[in-house]
């Protein structure tokens, strides 16, 4: 058996008036994600995570933001597209996890829709996919509101 772990993190700017997607989420808020695709940063770090497991680069090696064809592209595309890349290669997601780091609002009560949403999207179980929030107690740029963070890291299996 083949096991490779992965790494992702991902910053992303908040501006008022923009829509805010995390974890293939729509959160009512005043602030949203600046960025080339719907920003959704909790994803944009679950794909880092599964690409690094596999030595592939980032997301921004797959899907360039120089290319219009991603421009205001729903991130959960983005995802299925690294999950097809994961399974020609002959891996599978043992399981997920991250940490989203963002102030305001609570994300309590969306993190299982989060959860839901990713395992569809990745067709996993949904208890393979872990998905936490946190403040950073008003310190650093999630706590002073000026942006999103999040951690992710993936466990990926292959039977040879
Ligand atoms: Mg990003």
């Amino acid at each position: 058996m083949d096991i490779r772990i992965g790494h992702g993190y991902d910053v992303h700017a908040l501006a008022e008036g923009l829509p805010l997607w995390l974890g293939g989420v729509k959160i009512e808020h005043t602030k949203g994600c600046v960025a080339h695709s719907d920003g959704d940063v909790a994803i944009h770090a679950i794909c880092d995570a599964m690409l690094g497991a596999l030595a592939l680069g980032d997301i921004g090696k797959l899907f360039p933001d120089t290319d219009a064809a991603y421009k205001g592209i729903d991130s959960k595309i983005l995802l299925r597209r690294v999950c097809d890349v994961v399974a020609e290669r002959g891996y599978s997601i043992s399981n997920i996890d991250c940490t989203i780091a963002m102030q305001r609002p609570k994300l309590r009560p969306h993190i299982d829709t989060m959860r839901a949403v990713l395992a569809e999207v990745m067709g996993i179980e949904v208890d393979r996919v872990s998905v936490k929030a946190t403040t950073t107690e008003r310190l650093g740029f999630e706590g002073r509101e000026e942006g999103v963070s999040t951690h992710a890291v993936v466990l990926l299996i292959k039977h040879v």
